[in-house]
């Protein structure tokens, strides 16, 4: 069944088995995790960066933002998460998909060559990537 509420809850660790309709967050490594909020179960990591998702926090409810599609999964739910209330977008063709991930690797692009050009100029300290963290975060859940 389809979710139209999320509780958000911020945790050092993400547990081993999520609950539905639950949105883990972890500050620590700048990711949120939930259960597909179509109920199919599918575990949706949602990286916090600023070529990823961002997160908002009003002191009472959270939203992400953009939208979760979940193209790669049997279900393809597409969804916004908008202060703890969940948002189903309609069915979108494959032909949209392939437009929004286009635009999306886009802007990634574009970021990453604005922030390599920073690079130049000023030596900043070395931070680990995001997939560093991750990778770092689900060693940490396995032990
Ligand atoms: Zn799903």
């Amino acid at each position: 069944m389809k979710a139209t509420r999320i509780e958000h809850r911020f945790v050092d660790a993400i547990p081993e088995t999520l609950e539905d309709e639950v949105l883990y967050v972890s500050i620590e490594f700048t990711t949120a995790v939930h259960k597909c909020l179509c109920g199919c179960g599918q575990e949706v990591v949602t990286p916090i960066s600023p070529t990823d998702w961002k997160l908002t926090f009003d002191g009472e409810t959270v939203s992400l933002d953009p939208s979760v599609g979940n193209w790669s999964f049997d279900c393809q739910s597409h969804y916004w998460i908008r202060r703890d209330t969940v948002r189903w977008a309609g069915q979108m063709s494959e032909e949209q998909i392939a437009k929004v991930r286009e635009k999306d690797v886009r802007s990634k692009a574009a970021y990453f060559d604005a922030s390599c050009q920073k690079v130049t100029h000023s030596a900043p300290a070395h931070r680990p990537g995001i997939f560093g963290r991750l990778a770092r975060w689900i060693g940490l859940r396995r032990s």
